[in-house]
């Protein structure tokens, strides 16, 4: 809780799914890459809906292809394909 404002909301609105929903477009998911197929965890705008990228696996740092199929503030599915 910040300390600047004392006022304590009577019914305070349902602040995960705020958050979520209206707040976080940016979702952390596990990426598998294409190339040495360890996983890692990427920030994945939701905001836009679908789209393609090009990510470099934090691994072995060659860049792959990234398919993206989400719903704002919802994450789809990913597709991750060698270039
Ligand atoms: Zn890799």
């Amino acid at each position: 809780m910040r300390t600047c404002s004392r006022q304590i909301p009577v019914a305070p609105p349902p602040a995960r799914l705020d958050a979520a929903f209206v707040v976080n477009w940016l979702v952390d998911a596990e990426i598998l890459c294409p190339f040495c197929g360890e996983a890692f965890t990427a920030e994945i705008d939701t905001s836009q809906g679908d789209y393609e990228t090009v990510q470099d696996c934090e691994i072995c740092c060659r860049p792959f292809r990234l398919e993206v199929r989400c719903a704002p503030g919802r994450l789809e599915s990913l597709d991750a394909l060698p270039e």
